[in-house]
């Protein structure tokens, strides 16, 4: 039976410029961390939802912690007894599997990510990066891609965010296939969309379109956000039914909490794809991010995480 106490702290994050992701640009976020407290001691969770995945609110979240009452064994029963509820679900797997997730501190593979700056890609490069993604804006060309590929001998991730239609998908997808030195297209069309049959699974990957492994109708690859694939023990046991899939582990732009975590469920696969979570730098200084950024994402040792979340308050 899980007995235990929990508490949580909700805090808002502004982005320094605004951030365009797949539902529109972002000026801030809403997080939700929580700490549990049990016979085996501290553990910490964070609750991340992001712009265009169909999770709880933070709205919802906070309701459902309120009305727990600070009940571990109560909360627990009722995120295990929805679907709705997958990031409350990952932040309590978060908070189970504390004590080996602070204890990690691996390192693994980083892609990163660029933005409109275009001096992004000599600065990625030179920092040694050796797998980046680019976000595919409607104005963005083919030609534009076989330039970029021409000047970096590394990998290359496309990322369309639901923005093309079902011409430009074919197209895009073509392209994607006959290239070696590109990984995959990231969720070429929008969420539903009819479209995906016809363009087939092969280096098409799924990302507003997964959420978590329950009831996917998809071959292909998928990109999965700890904080919002529900349940992590659920996870890992589809994940080591399918280890042939390609599987890419996402940032949904958590604080340290909510990033050494996921890094750690990142770690417990075995694949070793770059994992997306050049993400570090993009809120105002806050001192709620504390893992260094880079070609290698790595975990956290010398932290106080009672310290990190005291300064939460
Ligand atoms: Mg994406």
């Amino acid at each position: 039976m899980n007995e235990g106490q929990f508490d949580f702290r909700r805090v808002r994050r502004r982005f320094r410029r605004p951030l365009r992701t797949g539902a529109g640009e972002v000026d801030a976020v809403e997080r939700i961390l929580l700490r549990t407290r049990t016979a085996n001691g501290l553990g910490y969770g964070e609750v991340a939802p992001w712009p265009g995945f169909p999770t709880e609110s933070i709205e919802d979240a906070t309701e459902v912690l309120r009305s727990a009452n600070g009940q571990l064994a109560h909360l627990s029963a009722v995120v295990a007894a929805s679907s709705a509820l997958p990031c409350l679900a990952a932040a309590l797997s978060s908070c189970r599997h504390w004590d080996a997730i602070a204890a990690w501190n691996g390192a693994l593979p980083c892609a990163g990510l660029l933005t409109d700056d275009p001096t992004d890609l000599a600065k990625k490069q030179a920092a040694g990066f050796r797998t980046l993604k680019l976000k595919l804006l409607p104005t963005t060309s083919i030609a534009e891609v076989r330039a970029l590929l021409a000047g970096f001998d590394g990998t290359l991730r496309l990322d369309a965010n639901g923005g093309l239609d079902l011409t430009a998908a074919r197209a895009w997808t073509e392209f994607v296939r006959a290239e070696p030195r590109i990984e995959f297209l990231e969720q070429p069309l929008p969420v539903g969309h009819a479209g995906y049959a016809s363009l087939g699974a092969a280096k098409v990957a799924l990302d507003e379109s997964f959420l978590t492994p329950a009831g996917l109708d998809w071959a292909g690859p998928v990109v999965v956000k700890p904080a919002l694939v529900g349940d992590w023990d659920a996870f890992r046991a589809w994940r080591r039914a399918q280890p042939a899939r390609p599987v890419t582990y996402s940032s949904s732009f958590e604080t340290a909490i909510g990033r050494q975590g996921a890094l750690w469920l990142a770690a417990q696969d075995g694949a070793g794809a770059a994992v997306g979570f050049d993400t570090l730098g993009r809120f105002e200084l806050d001192g709620r991010e504390r893992h260094a950024n880079g070609p290698e994402a790595r975990g956290l040792l010398d932290l106080s995480w009672d310290g990190f979340w005291n300064e939460l308050a």
